[in-house]
């Protein structure tokens, strides 16, 4: 169960217009069959390609379905079975992330992660016989390790992490939403999504530099065939988190980059978390940040977790691919 609990997949994007248009040239390579990705050093062009091997490997062939059912189908299935379950897309601003997790609609093969993580959930009620479900959702930010709740009445009030004896971390009056279909999940995803501190750097003027975890909490009433009635709970948490670049490169200074040097801390911390799983060790750094201590019982135990770390091809990203990769195979 250990080696299977924490799944690490790569997908590269094709090169944009606008690396195109400056002359850039791919360097990342793709061997899906043998879930490879090769990063070829552009300064150093006799110097043989870095191989990193992860789940599962993916490159702008491949479309968003593809890889969810290769990769996030399982995961989400064990949600409706009662295991929790958390993904996250990691990667520098520009990379694929959120084309990765929102998607875009047309085409509808690159619908994205959530979007198809609600249809299956529902999918799965509709299928269950003699079975009671009641799904809430709840959508929070995390900001320069303050916490906020993104579909609350007062969406600038700083909310505590508090610990329970039995029920574990939670956040003090984060606000609960029932939810009935997969457009109420979008409605309640896109509300969140438009209250979330977005940040202005020179990468990408609507990069963002918040961490967002979107939660979706599942309770089945199974009555077996002498009437008596089994409650399991599960959640799904999808994490959208911010970019992972490094300040030198967005020209950050003064408050930006006191920021910078919080999303670099949560982001580490949870690289540690993931490590630490995937080796067995005791010891699971979770205090280390907010981030990561509101995870705790989403990730290791008898939960599922899967990152999706993305990377452009281009060449002028090699340091950020470079760190991506690294970062992603040492959670492997
Ligand atoms: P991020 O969320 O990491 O900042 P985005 O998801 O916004 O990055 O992607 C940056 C740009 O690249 C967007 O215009 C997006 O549509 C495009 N893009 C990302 N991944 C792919 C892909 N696999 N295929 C085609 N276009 C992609």
């Amino acid at each position: 169960m250990a080696a299977e609990a924490v799944k690490v997949a790569v997908r590269c994007r094709p090169l944009s217009g606008r690396e195109e248009a400056r002359g850039c040239r791919a360097i990342v390579g793709v061997d899906s069959a043998r879930a490879r990705c090769l990063l070829r050093n552009p300064a150093s062009p006799t110097e043989p390609p870095r191989q990193f091997f992860f789940d599962g490997a993916f490159s702008g062939e491949h479309s968003t379905e593809h890889i969810y059912n290769e990769i996030a189908y399982p995961l989400v299935e064990g949600i409706t079975e009662g295991y929790n379950g958390t993904i996250f897309a990691y990667g520098q601003t520009g990379s694929g992330k959120s084309f990765t997790m929102q998607g875009v609609v047309d085409p509808s093969s690159q619908k994205g992660i959530i979007s198809r993580a609600f249809e299956h959930i529902f999918e799965s009620i509709q299928c269950a016989e003699n079975a009671k479900f009641l799904l809430r959702a709840s959508c929070l930010e995390i900001y320069n390790e303050d916490i906020r709740d993104l579909l609350g009445a007062d969406t600038k009030q700083k909310l505590e992490l508090k610990e329970h004896p039995e029920q574990g971390v939670y956040v003090k009056g984060l606000s609960l939403h029932a939810v009935h279909s997969v457009a109420q999940c979008e409605q309640l995803m896109d509300m969140g999504c438009r209250n979330r501190a977005v940040g202005f750097t020179l990468m990408n003027k609507d990069s963002s530099r918040s961490h967002s975890i979107f939660t979706v909490r599942m309770e089945i009433c199974t009555v077996d065939e002498r009437g008596q009635e089994h409650l399991r709970a599960a959640k799904l948490n999808l994490v959208d988190l911010a970019g992972s670049e490094r300040q030198s490169r967005t020209g950050a200074t003064g408050e930006r980059l006191k920021e910078a040097t919080k999303i670099n801390l949560s982001l580490s911390a949870l690289g540690n978390v993931i490590s630490a799983l995937v080796d067995g060790r005791c010891h699971i750094p979770y205090r280390d940040s907010k981030l990561t201590r509101l995870l705790q019982d989403s990730l290791g135990g008898n939960t599922r977790t899967l990152m999706v770390a993305c990377v452009s091809p281009a060449d002028d990203s090699y340091e950020e691919s470079l760190s991506t990769l690294r970062y992603a195979n040492r959670a492997k």
